[in-house]
């Protein structure tokens, strides 16, 4: 057919992997449409995601200190909360950075077309908005749709009171029991919210740690704290079945295993289910523009980030693991950057996590337990926080950082950090990595005394053996 719009490049999806390949397409001279269902530019990161979740944990934080003052002195009593203005402060801060996008797009004139968009052709996408549809044909394109919530079947999902994160977010009610359902980093955030805001709040999980993804160790002090807080924790359990009732959601939970425990049934307010994230690449009809999509619905992409089809491009949630914001926008520079001739290629050596929980876990690179399976010969440096003049000035001494070396070559290989801001602080050990650091090019770099950060550096320096116990 006749396309309705033509571009060099076709951006698919505005989340921050698409609007940064946008952004970077257009900067390098590239006549480029952006396409999003949404009004709103974000994705789940600004709208649903990364942003929001961490607004109303930064509010969960200033309740959790204030509780806390009371440690050195300092009393503020209960805190009183009105949810309408937390939630309206919460979507002050996405409107912000949404409308913000809206400029910078107006800006580099990327062209905002809203509609779902379906490929037709290796050239053509079709996008059906409000208006009718669109045929748009572009000589390149970057997918970038992203992922959304696995919704657990069986589970009544028509009841309100069974809530994906996107759902949890929106704050409708503080309820009295929520039971999150799956103990990795998106469920425990939110638990943390409700917590500090009154909740009474269960976790299952169905693994035998919390955080499955991270070095035990690490977990350790946030499982402690929880514990203190008053949340509940089962792992190796399953919820197996709800059932909504006019009282509250009745809950059957299972062993993971044959012959474990399991709590029995309960009956929950709300019902939280964060149980990873499904990716969206088998909603696109990509098999008609030649692009390969695997049975889960993930897109194989080069290290240049090509598809099977060599003019299209696919970046973030729906090219694989981590589904992160930071790995998205990394590969959504690189998509544009080839697409408009250069030569680049994936060459980061590593990816950090972060648990914005109370405290932080944040990791890099290598586990220790990773780097032996490797059959590295591993060595470890490990510095404690109650060792630290700033961890114990601000009485948060639970947390330790940790640096793993490959003991032939003297190298960083990982790190991890559980503590208050470890997510401000692995950046550092990021670096380390990509620079091919040994030990002592941290344990010698001058670090601001007292801070957090000079943890980093003891632990190199415990690695050494040079470590000074200064406070
Ligand atoms: P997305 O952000 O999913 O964006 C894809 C976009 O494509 C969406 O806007 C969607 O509407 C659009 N789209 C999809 N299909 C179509 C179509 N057919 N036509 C038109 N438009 C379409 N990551 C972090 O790094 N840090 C965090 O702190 C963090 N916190 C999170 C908290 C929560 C509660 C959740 C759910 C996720 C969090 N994440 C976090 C993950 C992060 O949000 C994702 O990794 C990131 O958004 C992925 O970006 P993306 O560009 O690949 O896709």
């Amino acid at each position: 057919g006749k396309a309705d719009i033509e571009c060099e490049m076709l951006v698919l999806g505005a989340g921050p992997g698409g609007y940064t390949a946008a952004f970077r397409a257009a900067d390098l001279g590239m006549d480029t449409v952006l396409v999003e269902r949404y009004p709103d530019l974000g994705g789940v990161c600004l709208n649903v995601g990364c942003i929001p979740s961490k607004a109303l944990l930064h509010a969960a934080g200033v309740i959790g200190e204030a509780a806390h003052a009371s440690e050195f002195g300092v009393d503020f009593g209960e805190p009183k909360i009105d949810l309408d203005r937390l939630r309206a402060y919460k979507d002050k801060v996405v409107g912000q950075l949404t409308k913000g996008l809206a400029g910078m797009s107006k800006q580099r004139k990327v062209r905002v077309v809203t509609g779902t968009g379906r490929f037709v052709s290796a050239h053509e996408l079709e996008v059906q908005g409000e208006d009718g549809s669109k045929l748009v044909r572009f000589e390149q394109c970057i997918i970038a749709a992203g992922s959304q919530a696995v919704k657990l079947p069986g589970f009544p999902w028509d009841d309100p009171r069974v809530m994906d994160s996107t759902d949890a977010l929106e704050l409708a009610e503080v309820p009295k029991k929520l039971l999150v359902v799956g103990g990795g980093i998106i469920g425990l955030e939110m638990a943390t919210v409700y917590r500090a805001l009154g909740s009474d709040v269960t976790v299952v999980e169905f693994m035998d740690q919390l955080i499955p993804g991270a070095d035990r160790d690490l977990v350790k002090p946030l499982a402690d704290r929880l514990k203190k807080q008053g949340v509940t924790v089962h792992l190796k359990v399953k919820a197996a079945k709800v059932e909504a009732q006019k009282k509250g959601l009745k809950v059957a939970f299972e062993p993971a295993d044959e012959g474990g425990n399991a709590p029995d049934a309960g009956v929950f307010d709300r019902v939280l289910v964060a149980v990873g994230r499904a990716p969206n690449g088998g909603k696109l009809d990509a098999e008609k523009a030649g692009v390969e999509v695997t049975d889960r619905g993930f897109i194989p992409v080069d290290r240049q980030m090509r598809t099977t089809a060599g003019h299209i491009f696919a970046i973030g949630d729906l090219v694989g693991q981590p589904m992160l914001a930071h790995k998205a926008t990394h590969e959504g520079k690189l998509a544009a950057e080839v697409a408009a001739g250069q030569k680049r290629e994936w060459v980061a050596r590593v990816i950090p996590s972060v648990a914005y929980t109370d405290p932080e876990i944040a990791w890099v690179g290598l586990s220790e337990g990773e780097a032996r399976e490797k059959g590295l010969k591993v060595g470890v440096g490990k510095f404690p926080w109650a060792a630290s003049g700033r961890a114990i000035g601000i009485a948060r001494t639970e947390g330790f950082t940790k640096l793993v070396f490959d003991e032939e070559t003297g190298r960083v290989l990982g790190g991890g950090i559980v503590g208050v801001h470890a997510g401000e602080l692995i950046s550092e050990v990021a670096l380390a990595i990509e620079m091919g650091a040994e030990a002592a090019d941290i344990g010698h770099t001058i670090h601001p005394h007292p801070t957090l950060g000079e943890s980093v550096a003891m632990a190199a320096e415990a690695y050494e053996g040079t470590i000074t116990d200064l406070y």
